[in-house]
Order: structure tokens, then sequence, then C-alpha cells
């Protein structure tokens, strides 16, 4: 039985004082939630502030983004997995749809910061996802599985039931179109089939989040689905009503 998890994925959004109100309310609310894994990914120079608001309370913290080297060194801008450890950060997204279209980030450097987090015992979100063009031209599943297989090569079956993995159609995230729950349950199943083939019990493990334009009005239908685990949220987690009642759909 996996359980739900829901991670709010703020990207380059807050400051001081918004974030001492939204993490306020989120520690006012959290008790209403069931048994679902919750955790909130600030931008990385919040990190610390997001821990102290928490103040302990069950929510984790996880990164948006991390080094590739694991330590220290001469990388100006980078944060690396010991850092993130150090602040007590236990989750990082990886290779989300943004990093890769604006940043150029390749499979093969995400497969990379997925082998050192795991390594260092932080949790990777890996993202994964297709284009409109790629589902429209009926390549979406060679995609998504061009995807996963550069990490499945670096890491192994063996580790992915340590891996969050994220389903984010590019063309669902921040446009208000969201995958119906049809369409992101056939990814997800295909997700979990393409793992099952190469160990059954590690697939059946794996949590799979959906993101894309995840609302407290669709979630209930998305978590329904027999292989969506929760969700990995952007806009809706900037909102603690919200974000509350997303992670109350998954429970
Ligand atoms: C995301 O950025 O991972 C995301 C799913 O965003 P949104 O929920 O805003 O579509």
């Amino acid at each position: 039985m996996r359980k739900p998890f829901v991670a709010g994925n703020w990207k380059m959004h807050g400051s001081k004082a918004s974030i001492l109100t939204l993490v306020s309310d989120l520690n006012s609310k959290i008790a209403e939630i069931g048994d679902v894994d919750v955790a909130i990914c600030p931008p990385a120079i919040y990190i610390d502030y997001v821990n102290r608001v928490l103040a302990g309370n069950r929510i984790a913290v996880g990164a948006q983004n991390m080094a590739e080297e694991a330590n220290q060194g001469a990388f100006t801008g980078e944060q690396s997995v010991a850092m993130l450890k150090d602040m007590d950060c236990n989750y990082v997204i990886l290779g989300h749809s943004e990093r890769r279209a604006l940043y150029g980030e390749t499979d093969s450097q995400i497969a990379t910061k997925v082998d050192v987090a795991l390594k260092a015992g932080v949790t990777p979100i890996l993202c994964v996802g297709e284009t409109l063009e790629e589902r429209e031209s009926g390549v979406m599943e060679s995609v998504i599985a061009t995807q996963l297989d550069a990490v499945l090569d670096v890491v192994g079956i063996e580790s992915f039931d340590k891996v969050v993995i994220a389903y984010e159609p590019v063309w669902a995230i921040g446009t208000g179109k969201t995958a119906s729950p049809q369409q992101a349950q056939e990814v997800h199943a295909f997700i979990r089939g393409k793992l099952s083939g190469l160990n059954a019990d590690v697939a059946s493990k794996v949590v799979i989040q959906y993101g894309g334009s995840v609302k407290p009005d669709n979630a209930v239908e998305l978590f329904g689905q027999p292989d969506i685990d929760g969700g990995l949220i952007g806009g809706a987690s900037l909102n603690a009503n919200d974000f509350i009642a997303i992670c109350k759909a998954a429970g």
C-alpha cells in the first residue's frame, strides 16, 4: 500500500512576509489532513526560514534543484546535496520541465543528480513529462521512457523505491489545462508498467505523483485513479486553503 504524497513547488515565489503568513496558515491547518506525506519546496534561500516557521511540524521541506557535485567546490551559484541535508531538507525536485526547457538540463545531468541525491539520503522527486507536440505526434510514451531510462541506467531499478516520480505533462503546467483523470492514469500506468517489467516489487512501491494545474476541484478525481499517488502542486501550493484541500483530497 503506497502512502499518498503531496508536495508544493513554490517556484520563484515568496518573501519573508508572505512565507510567514503561508506557513503559519499551513501550521494551523495541517492537523486536518489524514495519512498523507506533505512537503513544501521553497526557493533555496528560504529553506532555513521555512523550517524555522514550521517549527518541527510534520510538513517536510524540499529543494527545487541542486548541483551535480555532492559536496563543495568552485561552483558559483550552486547548492550541494550536502548543504540541503545540512539545512534539514529531505526532498529535492529534479528534472522539472522548467529546468529542462529554460536552463537546458539534460537527461544525463538529471540522472547524475538523482544518483547524488540517493547516495546522500535525500529523496529525489524526478519529474518526467511530454510536451503537447510530443503527445499529439504520438511519441509521448517514448519521450517518457527515454527520460526514465536515463535515470534507470545510472541508479538501477532497485533504487527506484526511494525515488518519487512526478508525471507532469508540460502542456498542463501553469496553464490551467489539466490532464483528464483518464489521460493521467494512462501515463501513470505506463510508467508503473515499464518499471514493473524490470522489478514488479519495486514498481508496486514507487510513489507516482501527478502535476499540472491540480486544484481543489480536480484533485479528488485525479487522486482517485489507481496509479496516482498524490501530486506535485505549483500555483495552488501558494494558497494555504487550496493546498490543504488538495492534501485532504489525497487522503
Ligand atoms: C509544477 O510546477 O510542478 C506544477 C505542476 O505547476 P502548476 O500546478 O501551477 O501547474
